[in-house]
């Protein structure tokens, strides 16, 4: 078995969902690591189709066949990939396939007796669980070196199950004694998304969370790349899911990416860019399908900086708007309402005033089931303002390069879509956006309109 040579370069590989959906999708990403002997630390995803499984088996109210059914879909995606590595893996793997299915299946009964946010981390946590054992034995069978690292040993959070905040001194730390040592002769697989806190209990990062993962490994070990491998070829400059006109970015800022990911380029988990920005870490982000298409540097000084960049879409926004004439002329009136909504652990997003209103924009991540602002927040706000929520709305955000300085940016933007309703602008904080709210139904217009006229 060939042996990792030592190399003064370390590459975090992360490999998303439909990277290791299949074995023929792991034995493009096992060949992508063959072929550069710097990817050292490989942070896996879930098989394509198993984390949403898992939200839902980790819901309220699932019944015990309802249950049963998940687990052995889940049991089906995993075992169709073990089936195709030598019996004596298959065996091992299937036997410890079993046991863990065998443990999330305890889980799911704890869930239905009574629910917690804590075991409903526990449940989602099982996907990379899985891809990770398997995928070392996948990179084992072609003779590289893979080894089983389990990421709780050095992932370690805080207890605000679903968005668990990481533990950076933590991680340094641990990853110096128990990983970096490993990465000498061994190709490292582990997983991404998920944590553990002080108690010992699993945590999870958030839907989409293995890339932020992989940028915080790569910054805890020192890495000097972090390649994001996934199902295009790059960053384009929108989702090519809404236009066929989208097309990849060569290179990009860490400033204009990190606004592509904050306002939902779903791409990258919004934070993947914070931890690679503090240690001047390059991103790649390429496809696990056609590697040799090459991909998106992202990168802190790039060659171009052109005005229009990309268009990003974030749905499921909700829009609070609060009035009370007593803000006119007064002091400390938002800073009660900022506190209601910090004492309920709300993150306000986009704000804009008049002279007796704000309006205040929230994102409603993906995969939440229940609306963020609850009665109990409203009764709050209702003590101080009238308050009057909204629902179905979409984020549009168009990124790029001054747009706090060039002239007509406004005309160029407003002017192609000025047969759509205009919920709310934000402009002029940043010079890498501008962003404004639409309705959720003509969203993908907005976009497909935009890209036409500002990518023409
Ligand atoms: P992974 O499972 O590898 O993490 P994701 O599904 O999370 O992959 O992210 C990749 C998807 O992001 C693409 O298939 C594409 O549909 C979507 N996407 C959204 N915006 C963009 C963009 N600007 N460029 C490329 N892909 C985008
Ligand atoms: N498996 C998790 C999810 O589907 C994390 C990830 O894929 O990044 O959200
Ligand atoms: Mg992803």
């Amino acid at each position: 078995m060939n042996s990792v040579q030592s190399t003064s370069s370390l590459t975090v590989a992360k490999f998303g969902g439909t990277s290791v959906a299949d074995y023929q999708a792991m034995l493009r990403c096992a060949n992508i690591i063959k072929n550069d002997n710097s990817n050292r630390l490989v942070v896996v995803s879930a098989s394509s189709g198993v984390t949403n499984l898992l939200v839902r088996l980790s819901q309220k109210n699932v019944s015990v066949i309802e249950q049963k059914d998940i687990v052995e879909n889940i049991r089906a995606i995993q075992v169709n990939i073990t089936q195709h590595l030598s019996s004596d893996v298959e065996a091992q793997l299937n036997q410890e396939i079993n046991s863990l299915l065998d443990e999330l299946t305890q889980h799911a009964l704890t869930q239905l007796l009574q629910y917690s946010t804590k075991t409903a981390d526990a449940i989602l946590a099982f996907g990379e669980q899985f891809s990770s054992r398997i995928f070392a034995q996948v990179l084992q069978s072609v003779d590289i070196p893979g080894e089983y690292f389990n990421v709780q040993q050095v992932m370690k959070t805080n207890s605000l199950y679903g968005k668990a905040v990481v533990d950076l001194n933590q991680l340094s730390e641990q990853s110096t004694q128990l990983l970096a040592p490993k990465l000498i002769d061994k190709v490292i697989v582990t997983q991404g998304f998920i944590g553990q806190d002080s108690q010992g209990h699993t945590t999870t990062l958030g839907r989409g969370g293995s890339d932020y993962s992989a940028a915080l490994l790569a910054e805890a070990l020192n890495g000097t790349n972090l390649s994001i491998w996934t199902d295009v070829v790059g960053i384009f400059t929108t989702d090519p899911r809404i236009t066929d006109q989208a097309r990849a970015i060569k290179e990009i800022s860490f400033g204009e990416a990190a606004e592509m990911a904050t306002f939902g380029a779903k791409i990258l988990h919004p934070a993947t860019l914070i931890p690679a920005m503090r240690r001047n870490i390059p991103v790649f982000v390429g496809s696990s399908k056609e590697p040799e298409k090459g991909g998106t540097q992202i990168k802190q000084k790039v060659d171009s900086n052109p005005t229009y960049r990309s268009i990003a879409l974030r749905r499921e926004q909700t829009l609070v708007t609060v009035k009370s004439p007593a803000m006119l002329h007064a002091s400390g009136f938002l800073a009660k309402v900022f506190g209601v909504l910090a004492k309920h652990e709300l993150s306000i997003d986009l704000i804009t005033t008049s002279e007796i209103s704000v309006a205040l924009t929230f994102d409603n991540p993906s995969g939440s089931t229940q609306s963020l602002i609850t009665n109990a927040v409203v009764a709050e706000l209702e003590q101080l303002c009238e308050v009057s929520v909204e629902h179905g709305l979409s984020l549009v955000a168009v990124i790029g390069n001054g747009l706090t300085c060039a002239k007509g940016i406004g005309q160029s933007i407003f002017e192609t879509i000025n047969d759509v309703n205009i919920r709310l602008i934000c402009h002029g904080a940043s010079a890498n956006n501008l962003c404004f709210l639409v309705n959720e139904d003509e969203a993908n217009y907005v976009v497909e309109k935009l890209h036409n006229t500002l990518f023409a």
